[in-house]
């Protein structure tokens, strides 16, 4: 597992930075950025076989909100387990958060995306799929996440992108304000793309 740097540090990660207030603004008027590959409840819900079938070889996956609440360093045995199956399956995975804390010990042997600038700048996405994926073709790569403003940045890359209903948590109050109105404008575009 990789280890957190004073180099990922520099990255001011959680916050609004730059990139994800650009997207934000650009957001309602590239709804392409805001089409999913498929929307379900929770992160188990996602269909290792279905995913197979469409030629996915690589997965990124959104922590907070998505494993687990947010700050959770435990994470429930089936949340473990569906990652272990997506190994299993043979798929390149790697846990993506803006998160920097190092408390991911359960996912054994799962990089965690490191040194790279956080979601959802277009670069990240594409560093996350070259370093921690081993891959070079984002048409291959789905990310998974429950947050349009950050994780469904893996649009602008040309990725894949699974939402999931967020688990509720100690989010901060401008994280959910900006993910539910990100949510809004999706399913105004796409409203029967959500369970
Ligand atoms: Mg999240």
């Amino acid at each position: 597992m990789s280890k957190i740097t004073k180099e990922d540090k520099k990255f001011a990660r959680d916050g609004l930075t730059l990139a994800k207030v650009l997207y934000f603004l650009l957001m309602p008027f590239r709804p392409n950025l805001l089409k999913t590959y498929m929307a379900v409840g929770s992160f188990v819900e996602v269909p290792i076989e279905q995913l197979k079938i469409d030629g996915i070889k690589g997965i990124l996956i959104d922590a907070d909100g998505t494993l687990g609440p947010h700050h959770s360093s435990e994470f429930s045995y089936e949340v473990v387990e569906h990652i272990n199956k997506m190994v299993n399956h043979g798929f390149k995975v790697a846990i993506y958060t803006n998160a920097s804390e190092d408390r991911f010990h359960q996912f054994v042997g799962i990089n965690v995306v490191t040194n790279v600038p956080p979601k959802p700048d277009k670069c990240g996405f594409e560093k996350a799929m070259k370093n921690f994926l081993d891959l070079d073709d984002s048409n291959v790569v789905c990310m998974i996440g429950d947050n349009f403003l950050t994780d469904g940045g893996a649009r602008l890359a040309g990725m894949h992108f699974i939402h999931i209903c967020p688990i509720k948590g100690d989010e901060s109050f401008i994280h959910s304000f900006t993910r539910n109105i990100a949510f809004k404008v999706a399913q105004f575009y796409f409203p029967n793309s959500f369970p």
